[in-house]
């Protein structure tokens, strides 16, 4: 069952049928045992309620919580870490999410990873982090199960199964992280250095109401009405990609874990059972990165190039932005400080050569006041068709060239 992803249509918003539906496919209870620790690891970027689509939904978090509860566990625990860096910031996702309430009515503990004892990981093979400090909860915890959501993001395209595992660094650990990994390639390598460390035995991914565009916390929210369940993250995520119209190999992080040896390039032995992805298919807006991201040229070049030709440049709306502080408070790299008059109408100031462009503070904003943008033009010079047109073009004006220099 290792290469099999289920998918299943959440009906008349029924979530707990589709979930339900989606562990039988892929005979999730082969994995339970009387007398275990399960630990839920939803999506709680930061605190909004649950119609924003930022957090995984309450009633995914429930109907699996009722799953689990099936199989007699002594224990089971919610866990998570928020963006962010400020103490408190978890307890206010727990809230506002509506996860807090589930989680209550179910009896259910529920922590920020903050609050529990750490100790030292170590990641084996590691692409670029070597160790890093996380909740012990993750080692005693006999099974873990990966609960994330479908959501673009500005920085990595896709946040999804592995991506959701970045959230169990601890609160100040992620800007660090962003910090000393900037660039979406060495990011990535990040990202699949924590998933390996934990790799949980089982991903449910919350497609209910997911975010398209502004994504991860200030998209378009699309109610897609599904759950996609496995038991190996990296191919869950590329049957993910294939159903929302992103091509997987552009997305970076997919690419270091296939590297990390997490899963397979190619996924010929993969087995999808439920509904089949044609039928839940629906291409959402995917935001644009540099296009020599993933080009096979030396890293430095491309970092070179993407900073000077394809940064996204950061918008404040001076309409929404309340100057709570958030965005400098959590920027890693101090790109970010108040204005000279804190005023209504007035924004934050933006640095943009110490902007490492990790989309921290737009996911961080409790008020959707930052938007990246890139030039039109600059915006255009990110597609192939671009490319394909200004070469068209050359080559018309070279023959018109000759064909008046003939004629004459
Ligand atoms: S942009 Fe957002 S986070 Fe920054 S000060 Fe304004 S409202 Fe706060
Ligand atoms: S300004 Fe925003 S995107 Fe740029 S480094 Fe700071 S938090 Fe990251």
């Amino acid at each position: 069952m290792k290469n099999t992803v289920a998918i299943t249509r959440i009906l008349d918003d029924d979530v707990e049928q589709a979930v339900f539906k989606a562990l039988d496919h892929l005979e999730a209870s082969k994995l339970m045992k009387d007398g275990m620790f399960v630990l839920l690891k939803p999506n709680m970027l930061s605190a909004k309620p649950p119609e924003r689509a930022v957090t995984t939904h309450p009633k995914v978090l429930e109907a699996v919580i009722h799953w689990v509860k099936k199989f007699n566990p002594r224990r089971i625990v919610v866990a998570d870490s928020s963006a962010g860096i400020s103490r408190g910031t978890t307890e206010k996702v727990f809230k506002e999410s509506g996860l807090q309430a589930a989680c209550e009515s179910e009896n259910v503990e529920f922590t920020p990873f903050e609050s529990t004892s750490r100790e030292i990981y170590h990641v084996e093979n590691p692409l670029v982090i070597e160790e890093f400090p996380a909740s012990t909860l993750l080692k005693e915890a006999d099974l873990i199960i990966n609960l994330p959501k479908i959501k673009t993001h500005g920085l990595t395209k896709l946040t999804c199964s592995i991506k959701n595992m970045f959230g169990t660094l601890l609160l100040g650990q992620k800007p660090k992280t962003h910090a000393a990994y900037p660039g979406i390639r060495q990011f990535s390598d990040a990202l699949a250095d924590v998933y390996s460390v934990f790799q949980p035995a089982l991903t449910i991914v919350d497609g209910y109401f997911c975010q398209e565009g502004r994504g991860p916390a200030a998209g378009d929210v699309v109610k897609l009405d599904i759950i996609v369940s496995g038991l190996n993250g990296l191919l869950v995520d590329q049957v993910i990609c294939n159903i929302i119209g992103l091509d997987p190999s552009k997305v970076h992080h997919l690419s270091s874990c296939i590297e990390k040896g997490l899963g397979p390039a190619n996924p010929e032995g993969l087995e999808l059972l439920g509904e089949p992805i044609e039928s839940v298919k629906r291409d959402f807006k995917i935001p644009r990165g540099s296009p020599l991201a993933g080009a096979p040229i030396p890293r430095f070049i491309a970092n070179f190039v993407a900073n000077r030709l394809f940064k996204a440049k950061i918008k404040f709306d001076d309409e929404a932005c309340k100057l709570c502080g958030t965005c400098w408070k959590n920027c890693p790299v101090e790109a970010i400080s108040p204005p000279d008059e804190m005023v209504k109408g007035n924004i934050p100031r933006w640095d943009s050569k110490k902007c490492i462009a990790c989309y921290c503070c737009a996911e961080t904003c409790p008020y959707e006041a930052i938007e990246f943008a890139m030039h039109p033009i600059r915006n255009a010079a990110t597609t192939w068709e671009f490319y394909l047109i200004l070469a068209a073009g050359i080559v018309i004006l070279v023959l018109l060239i000759k064909l008046i220099k003939f004629i004459t």
